[in-house]
């Protein structure tokens, strides 16, 4: 099916780019802190965490291995398939490594769970997950991520990365789509 967005069918803004800003270097001294002599691979998950990944580690003053990965469980819905597909894979070998994977949201918890046991599986050192988002009301406690920026309602937002069938991914802020647009 094809969308077609426009540029107003941001409702209100719920994060904005200062307030992120502020979160996320608080975030990056924190890992750097934590990360201070284990040179990390961090792993952006593509697409919607890249404009988080980016900030996060310029953040950051330890030394590191930048990756990028894909996996996909929504197409062009606002709703998870509940099945992940991983559709790029890392290009560091990632046995006995520590591992920080950089996510834009948790909704279900299902791709960063996903991810763990996999990455776990391939014989990981350690692995730990960092969100921009957590949308706590739609998980048990347990599939929170390591780490994350913000708590926030059950709403679909956009912005800063996150997207809806492709678009407003380059909105400096977060803000919560009008509905009407994906019923
Ligand atoms: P989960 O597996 O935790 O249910 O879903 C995580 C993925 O769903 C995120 O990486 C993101 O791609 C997508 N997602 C979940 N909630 C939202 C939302 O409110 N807005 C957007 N744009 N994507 C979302």
């Amino acid at each position: 099916m094809s969308v077609t967005c426009e540029k107003n069918d941001v409702e209100y803004v719920l994060l904005t780019e200062d307030q992120i800003k502020k979160r996320v270097e608080e975030m990056g001294r924190k890992l750097s802190e934590m990360y201070e002599d284990k040179c990390p691979i961090v792993a952006a998950v593509l697409k919607g965490g890249s404009v988080f990944f980016t900030d996060l580690v310029r953040s950051m003053d330890c030394l590191m291995f930048f990756d990028f990965i894909s996996v996909s469980s929504y197409g062009n819905d606002v709703k998870s398939s509940g099945q992940i597909i991983m559709r790029k894979d890392f290009d560091n070998d990632i046995a006995g490594k520590d591992l920080i994977i950089v996510e834009d949201i948790v909704d279900s918890g299902l791709t960063l769970s996903y991810l763990k046991d996999f990455l776990y599986e391939r014989k990981a050192k350690s692995v730990i997950t960092v969100a921009l988002l957590n949308k706590y009301n739609c998980h048990p406690k347990d599939l929170n991520p390591t780490m994350y920026g913000f708590d926030i309602e059950d709403n679909f937002v956009v912005g800063y990365g996150l997207d809806y069938a492709g678009y407003y991914r380059n909105l400096p802020y977060v803000g919560v789509l009008r509905p009407e647009v994906y019923s």
